[in-house]
This record gives structure tokens, sequence and C-alpha cells, in this order.
């Protein structure tokens, strides 16, 4: 079986193509199906056998079917000009385009920072050509950039549990629209606590 086979979109195809991922491993090849077709899922499998993509290739996969109309439909044809104007317009803020807000969709709890970096890099790349963005919240840094990506919209979030409920209880996190709920590592979060 191959990525192709599952039906992924063509953006998370292509990403995963530059990665040089083209076979499943076992727990995606079991947990993506079920998990396109909006079934709950609790996985089980050792560290390093590709659970983050088990998780996140479907997550992506449902919210870009679902973008709203207008928004990016696909891999921009040329990625690396596209990517290169994206920094450029970071650097000059003032003439950035305002984006529509965007609902958060997506949460992910991770027990630890370094897990929650880990897994927002992952996300990263695998919806690299989705055009969905992301934001990794977590505690031991400054608030500032949280609370922008926050206000600003974001369809995609990983935060660790203390800083969530911290900015939660700031009232920066809004849950109305949330479609999917992660919790990575749950054997380990809940053994240290977090229940
Ligand atoms: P994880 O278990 O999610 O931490 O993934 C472990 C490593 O396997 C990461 O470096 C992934 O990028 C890589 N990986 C995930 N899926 C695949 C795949 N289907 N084929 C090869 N490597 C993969």
């Amino acid at each position: 079986m191959t990525f192709s086979d599952l039906g992924l979109a063509a953006p998370l195809l292509r990403a995963l193509a530059a990665q040089g991922y083209t076979v499943p491993t076992p727990i995606q090849a079991q947990a993506i199906p079920p998990a396109m077709a909006g079934h709950d899922i609790l996985g089980c499998a050792q560290t390093g056998t590709g659970k983050t993509a088990a998780f996140a290739l479907p997550l992506l996969h449902r919210l870009f079917e679902a973008r709203p109309q207008g928004a990016p439909s696909g891999p921009p044809p040329n990625p690396e000009a596209h990517f290169q104007q994206q920094r450029q317009r970071r650097g000059r803020r003032p003439d950035r385009p305002q984006e529509p807000y965007r609902p958060l969709k997506v949460l992910v709890l991770a027990p630890t920072r370094e897990l929650a970096v880990q897994i927002a890099e992952s996300i990263h790349d695998y919806g690299e050509y989705t055009g969905l963005n992301l934001a990794a919240i977590y505690g031991g840094v400054g608030y500032q950039r949280q609370i922008q990506s926050l206000r600003r919209g974001i369809d995609i979030l990983v935060a660790t549990p203390g800083r969530l409920v911290d900015l939660m209880e700031q009232g920066y996190v809004d849950f109305s629209s949330l479609q999917s709920f992660v919790l990575d590592e749950a054997d380990r979060m809940l053994d240290m606590g977090f229940m």
C-alpha cells in the first residue's frame, strides 16, 4: 500500500514525496482511513513508528477538503517563489494583506514543550502545501507571539496543558468551532496528573 492508495489530498502527497515517504507505517495504514472518515481513534505504537503523521495526515486532509471558497486550493505553481514572497511580506508588516480570521478547528495536546514543538514542526512539514496554518503554545517563553497567533486565528493549535489553560483563562482561546481533538502520549499525560 502507498500513501496515494489512501486517497490523501494532493498537497499532502506532495509533501510526503518531498520527504521521501511513500509507504505508510503500520499505525498510519491502520489509523488514517478511519480518521479520514471522521471516526475516533485510539492508537498505540512505539516511539518512532510514525504516530504523528498517523493523526496529522487525516486531520490535514479533512481541513483541506473542507477549506472555505477562496482559500488556497493547492500547491502554488512555484512553491519556492511563493514562500520567498511570504517571507518577504512577513518582513514588511505594514504592507501585509489582512487575512480573514480563521477559527480554531484542531487542538493537539502534548505533555511537554519539546514534544509540542516537534509535533508542530511535523504538522507544518506535512501541511506545507495546504495553505492551512498552525501555532504552538507552551510555557517557558513569552506570551506575546502566542497571543498574536490566537488573535489572528489558526486552523491547528498544538499546546501543552499549562499554557493552554493559562491563555484560556485570559480569554484568548475560542473552542466554539473546534472539530478535532488529539491527546498525544495520552498514557503519559494522564500519568503526569493532567487529568
Ligand atoms: P514519529 O513516530 O511520528 O515521531 O515519527 C518518527 C519518524 O519517522 C519521523 O522522523 C517521521 O518523519 C518519520 N516517518 C513518519 N512516517 C513515515 C513513513 N511513512 N515512512 C518513513 N518515515 C516516516
